[in-house]
């Protein structure tokens, strides 16, 4: 796999993201929620995808608190998802917005921890479900609103175990070389067809509650706070990454 990196003097513009609308899954927490105040703190306006009502409405007050554009909410659990929830949320996206200029595929479980030998069956399909499937599903149902965008970046959320395996990290590891897997194939469909890209962004270690949940004995301040990782986003989801498609990119060197 070709690992890809950001100009080592890349310092993004204040409103980089100026009229672009972006969809971030996993809104409400972590790196999605970080991931949506900080496109908004740049221009955008966020769509704002997650499971949790309450958390997903958090958002949406501190974007408008900090005069942020007016953020769309969009309640969803990937887990349960049908085909029709993905083809109702486009179009309510065509309606509003009429286009989509990025796609941040941030939701992701961890689930169980353990041996491929003793791994269940249950846990293993919801991983695959919500890392895999579901963002098959929201890619394949936002295509044609991503085309009407004058460019358009898809950037789907990879992890250090999706890129080298590891012993006990099963599905979610395997999940993860999945989410390079359809980078690559989407990002060389779209190579010369379409205004599209496609790259992963490996975020790193940081200290977020699935991180805390994998390494309880850590101290969670080793890590950096999602919003200090930001600066490869605004890259990828910028005009700034123009032309660069099919990468793998992480966030932390
Ligand atoms: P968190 O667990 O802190 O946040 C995940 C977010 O995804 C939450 O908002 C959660 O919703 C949402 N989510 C989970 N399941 C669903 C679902 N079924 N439907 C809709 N939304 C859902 O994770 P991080 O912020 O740490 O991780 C973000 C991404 O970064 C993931 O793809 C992860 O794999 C990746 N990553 C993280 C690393 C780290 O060190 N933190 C390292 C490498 C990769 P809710 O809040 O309602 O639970």
């Amino acid at each position: 796999m070709t690992q890809h990196a950001l100009p080592d003097d890349y310092t993004p513009a204040a409103n980089i993201l100026a009229e672009k609308v972006i969809l971030v899954t996993g809104a409400g927490d972590g790196i999605g929620r970080a991931a949506a105040e900080c496109f908004a703190g740049h221009g955008a306006t966020v769509v704002l995808l997650g499971r949790t009502q309450e958390k997903l409405e958090a958002v949406y007050d501190a974007i408008e608190n900090a005069g942020g554009a007016q953020p769309a909410l969009f309640p969803l659990d990937l887990a349960t998802a049908s085909e029709d929830d993905y083809r109702g949320l486009a179009s309510a996206m065509e309606n509003t917005f009429g286009r989509l200029d990025g796609l941040l595929h941030n939701a992701s479980l961890l689930r169980e921890r353990r041996p491929i030998a003793s791994a269940s069956w249950q846990a293993w399909s919801e991983v695959m479900q919500v890392n895999v499937n579901a963002p098959f599903l929201l890619t394949k149902a936002l295509l044609p609103l991503l085309e009407q965008a004058a460019q358009a970046s898809v950037v789907l959320t990879s992890s250090g175990v999706g890129r080298r395996g590891r012993a006990y990290w099963g599905a979610y590891s395997v999940s993860k070389f999945a989410t390079e897997g359809f980078m690559q194939v989407l990002a060389d469909e779209l190579e010369n067809t379409s205004r599209v890209r496609v790259n992963s962004l490996n975020p790193g270690a940081t200290n977020t509650a699935m991180r805390r949940a994998a390494y309880p004995a850590e101290a969670p301040t080793t890590n950096p706070s999602p919003a200090n990782i930001m600066r490869s986003y605004l890259y990828l989801m910028s005009d700034d990454s123009s032309g660069v498609t099919g990468g793998a990119f992480s966030a932390q060197p």
